[in-house]
C-alpha cells in the first residue's frame, strides 16, 4: 500500500516564507512512485488549507494555488487512511516548537522530526541552554528575562546584564530562528534598542555574551542511535549571520567539510550527540557551535527543523556524508514510521 505524506508548510511564525521555499524543494524531491503527497498550507493566521494531491513538479505558480485555496480545514481532519506520515516543514513558533507535534501525537499519526519535548525545549533558547548546562556542555554566558521584568524595572535588567556579561552581546527573542529579531549590541544604548526590538517578537528574551569564533555546524539524524554528518563552516560576509545573509544576499560561504582537525571534529560530534540525547531529539537536528581562537568548542544552539532547501546547510552536510537530498527525505520518513511503531 502506498504511503501518503501530508506536507505541512507556511505557518504562523516569522519564518513563514522560509518554509515556502523549503516546501517547494521537498515536494519536487519526494519519490512520487512511492509516496502520495498531500500539500497543506498553513496561512499567517494559522488556518489550514488543503490543496490538491501533488502531481509532477511544483513551481511558484502552483505553490501560489495552494496558498490561495480559500477553504480552510480543521487540523483534526488530518487522518484519512491507514498509511500516513506527516512532514511538518515548519520553522519557529507554532511549528518547530512542539505545538504541531502535540497535535500529531493526539491524532496518533507518525510525523517527521522531533517530538514534543525536544521541539519545545529546542525552540526556547533559555530552556535549551539550561538543559545544555545540566548536561555539562560548554556554552557562552547568558541572561534570560521576560517582558514584565523589563517593563517593571529596566535599570535592574540592564544592571544584571552588565554585571554578568561583557560587551558585545547578542540580544535574541528566546523563541525564534533565522536570526529574526537578533541584534548585536556594543554598548548600553544599543542594548536597550536591541531589547526593544526583540520584545516585538517574543515575551522571553535572551542576552548572550558575544564571542569571536568560527561558526561550525553539524547534522544529526536518527532516533535511539543518532548519527552525525561531516561538519560545515559558515563564513558570513556581514558582521554576523543575520537574516539577510541567510536568505537574501546569498553570498555567505558554506564550507563543507570544514577545515578542522580530527580532534575538533570528534569533539563536535561527541558534543552534538550529547546535546541530541539531553533534549531527547529524534528524527533530525542541526547543532550550531562556536569554535574560538583558543580552540574552545561552545554549543550555540539546536535547530529541530533546520533550513531544509537543497542549498541549506543541513541537506548539504548530509550530501557530503553520502546521503543525497531525496535519500535524506526517505530516511526521515522511515525514521518517523520507526519511532511511531516503537511507541505503539
Ligand atoms: P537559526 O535558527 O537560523 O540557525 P537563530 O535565529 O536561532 O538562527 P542563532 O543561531 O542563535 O540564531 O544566532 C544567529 C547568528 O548570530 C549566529 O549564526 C552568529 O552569526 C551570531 N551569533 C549569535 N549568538 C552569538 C554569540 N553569542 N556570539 C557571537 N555571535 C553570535
Ligand atoms: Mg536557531
Ligand atoms: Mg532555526
Ligand atoms: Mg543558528
Amino acid at each position: 500500500m502506498r504511503t501518503k505524506i501530508h506536507l505541512l508548510f507556511g505557518g504562523k511564525s516569522a519564518e513563514h516564507n522560509v518554509s515556502l521555499q523549503t516546501a517547494k524543494a521537498v515536494m519536487n524531491a519526494v519519490d512520487q512512485s512511492k509516496y502520495d503527497v498531500q500539500p497543506i498550507y498553513i496561512d499567517g493566521k494559522g488556518l489550514w488549507h488543503k490543496g490538491a494531491l501533488l502531481e509532477g513538479k511544483v513551481d511558484d505558480a502552483k505553490l501560489l494555488e495552494y496558498k490561495q485555496a480559500d477553504e480552510s480545514v480543521s487540523p483534526l481532519t488530518l487522518t484519512e487512511t491507514e498509511n500516513e506520515v506527516v512532514f511538518p516543514l515548519l520553522h519557529g513558533p507554532n511549528g518547530e516548537d512542539g505545538t504541531v507535534q502535540g497535535l500529531l501525537e493526539l491524532l496518533n499519526l507518525p510525523y517527521v522530526g522531533n517530538g514534543v519535548l525536544a521541539s519545545s525545549a529546542g525552540m526556547d533558547k533559555i530552556a535549551m541552554k539550561a538543559i545544555f548546562a545540566q548536561a555539562g556542555l560548554a556554552q557562552v554566558h547568558y541572561v534570560g528575562f521576560i517582558r514584565k521584568e523589563w517593563e517593571d524595572n529596566k535599570e535592574n535588567v540592564v544592571k544584571n546584564i552588565e554585571q554578568t556579561l561583557n560587551y558585545p552581546v547578542f540580544v535574541k527573542p528566546a523563541n525564534l530562528g533565522s536570526s529574526v529579531g537578533i541584534n548585536k549590541a556594543t554598548n548600553r544604548e544599543k542594548l536597550i534598542e536591541a531589547i526593544t526590538e526583540a520584545l516585538q517578537f517574543d515575551r522571553r528574551i535572551i542576552v548572550e555574551e558575544g564571542v569571536t569564533a568560527r561558526e561550525i555546524e553539524i547534522g544529526v539524524i536518527g532516533n535511539e542511535e543518532p548519527e552525525c554528518s561531516v561538519v560545515g563552516e559558515i563564513v558570513p560576509k556581514t558582521e554576523f549571520y543575520d537574516y539577510q545573509s541567510k536568505y537574501e544576499d546569498g553570498d555567505t560561504a558554506l564550507i563543507i567539510p570544514a577545515d578542522v582537525s580530527d580532534d575538533i571534529y570528534n569533539s563536535v560530534r561527541e558534543m552534538a550527540v550529547k546535546a541530541y540525547k539531553a533534549l531527547d531529539c529524534s528524527g533530525l537536528a542541526r547543532m550550531d557551535f562556536f569554535l574560538t581562537e583558543n580552540n574552545e568548542i561552545l554549543i550555540n544552539e539546536v535547530n529541530t527543523m533546520p533550513g531544509f532547501t537543497p542549498v541549506s546547510m543541513f541537506p548539504l552536510l548530509w550530501e557530503n556524508s553520502g546521503l543525497d537530498y531525496p535519500s535524506l527525505i526517505n530516511k526521515l520518513v522511515e525514521l518517523a514510521i520507526e519511532r511511531h511503531e516503537e511507541k505503539t
